[in-house]
């Protein structure tokens, strides 16, 4: 970004500047929207956002105390003495204005590229492919929100000569906006996918809501294949004056046409334009692959000279991993793993995920860097920054790897080692070098950091469980959607939250402000404190033995009876505590723990009154067939007999309490009962019972181990129970009802997908071990296999085991290895 003053930038976003009289004369350099991240506060402006559950201006005390001065917010608020403040309407919108002032500054050309799928791999592709030729800035990641886009387009500045940026749009009528910021040159409509969308109510309107982008483009790319999106997007080049490059790969008429060609894992092109004729390869088979490289080629024909040096580099186009993934290390060490991209900014993204997972269980913060290429800005300045952002995070040792960050060492400070290659750098490993440590590894491609955390990590079963970290925040806003801005959330992370992993979600809802989160045993919750999660824990289950344990790390106990309570307080008064937090289970109807007369009750509350260091901060009830529409009556009369038992209890008290009775099929068809808080548990997880739009957050895959030919009449596996009528092709795969996989789905009763296609499993499954029939697939070993994820969903897989979501997730067994991935 170029420097501006707070008066430009008071006049660039329409707003009124309030500043201090002893203030002096600052230029503004970045720009700060998430109060958490690192900030050079000097040269920083805060974008005070509002959005649907969290409010920046909660944040600007923090902020001015951590050294930030100057603030754009909404309304007149607090004008202080010690910052500037720029007063707006809206400030999304003013950080849109902004953005689009930004982006007025440069005629250097600008590629816009929009549709339901392919954006980032088209993006990230180009980059790829023109990075020799061109300074190119584009959007860190998939930074194509409305917040996502202005800060991406605020990056444009003199060091870059061509802009490659994608939007994204979840709504209707957000186009516009983002037109105006990137004001593309050339335009790119990627893959508008059939699937039903929320907002959009046909293929058509999605279409026409995408080409809003592209109003006044002066070129639009666009294939031609599809009937219907070929028409409306010619109708919309003719309407604006746009011109077309539009390409087919089905022989239909177009300025480009394609053929491809599959050989040997790879895909040989040929491009047909009017004069010439273009050959090139790319290393993948799929058509989402094939599809996205015509985009990038027609692109690169419009954007580049050399094109015989860039056609090559198709050959090496890599897969668009833009996920930063969590592992296990060796000796203890936690890897977080970035490797296939390097700018600034992904940089500082990825650090502020470091740092977020690296709270107390780990001694050292270290970073492996490898050379940041293409920036533009000279070696010394850039390392100079790096070296800011590095001891802004306290990194405490870096490990830099390749010619530039070498020849750059002196900049660094603290623990550090550099070396000129990967080659130098595995000459002098050494595996004790590395323990207890959470490890950043982030580098440019083409450095290959893979290798470093191949070496690095913990190597057990080949059989995975991917969380989607994305997919879970995505979760929690689709039910924070449905609850008042005020109602709490408890999230329930009992059972290893529920198969997926306990202390990193922990970390990721404690980052998103959940309330309260709910662990069954003492056991958990200690764990998640000594992994430095602050937020409060309720536990469920507090068993005698644990009490002390409770105290000591502030566990909240749930108190469901007289009796335990008794034994609680016992424990309690060889402490000395003042409010102490309880919460009271109600029994309703479930007939499981809880205080079940108003007897009971009474008798609770007067034991509580005469212990002052005592204080209930919630009661609450569970209901038992939240879920299912015939009990609907029964559920009326759990919250009613619920809700006179908490007036009751309310009543004796002097302070206000909360109430809870929904659980995540609750929250989703009682959502008028929310009360004060509300408990989500399954739904996080991605399972809704009304249809909500949940992402899938949890994928089980492993990898063949070997492939064979079985001939007719042969049999598969134990008990000769996989009887092949004829002859066929099966694949091992290392995952077995030892896994968690469910025996019930051997016999062909359970699939799972490979290569896109879905085959059968044959013959019982055995502990550690399964069989596929792969005649139809042409499989090798180390070939992935998915048994649930977005193709086979967790609740068809329980359908077919012939249980219930809840226990396919938790099943997992602890052996499988679970690695966390975040966008
Ligand atoms: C597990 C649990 C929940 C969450 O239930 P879901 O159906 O997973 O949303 C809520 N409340 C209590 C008391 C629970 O034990």
């Amino acid at each position: 970004m170029i420097e501006l003053t707070l008066a430009e930038i008071a006049k660039a976003v329409d707003g009124q500047l309030f500043v201090p009289e002893t203030f002096s004369d600052k230029k503004i350099s970045s720009i700060v929207t998430d109060s958490r991240a690192y900030f050079h506060s000097e040269n920083s402006l805060f974008f005070a956002l509002i959005g649907p559950r969290n409010d920046g201006h909660n944040y600007i005390p923090e902020l001015i105390e951590k050294g930030i001065s100057a603030f754009v917010v909404s309304g007149k608020k607090s004008v202080s003495q010690d910052a500037a403040f720029i007063s707006v309407d809206n400030t999304t919108a003013a950080l849109q204005k902004l953005a689009a002032t930004n982006r007025s500054k440069f005629n250097y050309p600008v590629v816009g590229i929009t549709g339901s799928n392919g954006k980032t791999i088209v993006k990230e592709w180009l980059f790829e492919l023109l990075s020799e030729s061109f300074h190119i800035v584009r959007n860190p990641k998939s930074y194509n929100s409305q917040v996502g886009v202005p800060l991406s387009v605020l990056l444009m500045d003199n060091n870059y000569n061509l802009g490659i940026f994608e939007a994204g749009i979840s709504k209707l009528d957000e186009m516009q906006n983002l037109a105006q910021i990137i004001k593309p040159d050339i335009g790119i409509l990627t893959n508008i996918g059939d699937a039903h969308q929320e907002n959009f109510n046909s293929k058509k309107h999605k279409t026409l809501e995408k080409l809003k982008l592209f109003k006044s483009t002066d070129r639009l790319i666009f294939r031609v294949d599809n009937k219907e999106v070929k028409q409306i997007a010619e109708a919309f080049c003719k309407a604006n004056t746009i011109q077309k490059t539009s390409w087919s790969l089905n022989g239909n008429t177009a300025e480009i046409n394609f053929n491809s060609e599959k050989i040997n894992g790879a895909t040989k092109l040929t491009a047909k334009t009017e004069n010439e004729i273009y050959h090139f390869t790319i290393p993948f088979t799929d058509e989402s692959s094939v599809e996205n490289a015509c985009h990038c080629f027609a692109a690169m024909l419009l954007l580049a000279r050399e094109q015989e040096k860039i056609l090559p580099k198709f050959e090496n186009l890599s897969p668009v991993a833009m996920r930063l993934e969590i592992k296990k290390g060796i000796n203890n060490c936690l890897l977080v793993n970035d490797y296939y991209n390097s700018d600034f900014t992904s940089l500082s993204i990825a650090l502020s995920v470091l740092h977020q997972q690296a709270k107390k269980n780990f001694h050292k913060k270290v970073l492996i860097l490898s050379d940041i290429q293409q920036t533009g800005i000279p070696s010394e300045k850039l390392y100079k920054q790096v070296s800011e952002l590095i001891s802004g995070w306290n990194i405490d040792e870096i490990i830099g790897i390749g010619p530039d960050i070498y020849s750059q060492q002196n900049l660094f400070t603290g623990k550090k080692k550099f070396y000129i290659s990967l080659t130098e750098f595995e000459r002098d490993f050494n595996r004790t070098n590395f323990s207890n440590s959470a490890i950043l590894i982030k580098g440019a491609r083409e450095f290959k950091l893979e290798q470093i955390s191949a070496m690095l990590e913990l190597k057990v079963h080949q059989t995975v469980l991917e969380i989607n970290m994305n997919a879970l925040v995505n979760n929690l806003n689709v039910f924070r959607s449905l609850l008042k801005p005020k109602t709490k959330i408890m999230v329930m992370v009992k059972a290893f939250s529920y198969g997926s992993g306990d202390v990193e979600l922990a970390k990721l809802l404690q980052f998103q402000h959940v309330d309260y989160l709910a662990v069954a045993v003492a056991d958990e919750g200690v764990e998640l404190r000594n992994a430095g999660i602050k937020t409060p824990i309720v536990v469920m289950n507090p068993e005698s033995h644990s009490f002390q344990l409770l105290i000591d790390y502030r566990l909240e106990p749930n108190i469901y009876s007289y009796e335990l309570l008794c034994d609680f307080i016992k424990i309690f008064r060889q402490n000395v505590l003042k409010d102490f937090p309880v919460h009271l289970k109600l029994d309703t109807g479930m007939n499981r723990l809880g205080l079940k007369t108003e007897d009971e009750i009474l008798k609770v509350m007067q034991l509580i009154s005469e212990n002052s260091g005592l204080k209930i901060q919630s009661v609450f009830s569970h209901l038992a067939a939240s879920d299912e529409a015939e009990f609907d009556n029964f559920t009326k009369i759990q919250i009613e007999t619920f809700e006179k038992f908490a007036d009751i209890i309310s009543n004796e008290l002097s302070y206000p309490i909360d109430r809870h009775i929904l659980n995540s099929a609750g929250i989703e068809r009682f959502p008028q009962k929310q009360y004060e808080m509300v408990r989500l548990g399954i739904g996080l997880y991605g399972v809704s019972v009304t249809g909500l739009p949940l992402e899938n957050i949890s994928t089980l895959k492993s990898t063949v181990s070997q492939v064979k030919t079985v001939k007719a009449g042969e049999t598969v596996g134990y008990g000769r129970k996989g009887q092949m009528e004829k002859n066929s092709k099966v694949a091992i795969v290392p995952m077995g009802y030892a896994d968690g996989l469910d025996r019930k789905l051997g016999n062909k009763n359970g699939e799972a997908v490979i290569k896109g296609k879905r085959v059968p499993i044959i013959g019982n499954i055995c502990m550690d071990m399964l069989m596929l029939d792969v005649s139809d697939v042409d499989v090798q070993p180390g070939d992935e296999v998915e048994f649930f994820g977005d193709e086979i969903t967790i609740e068809d897989l329980a359908k077919k085991a012939n249980t219930i979501a809840y226990e396919i997730l938790t099943g997992i067994s602890q052996r499988v290895k679970r690695v966390y991935l975040y966008e």
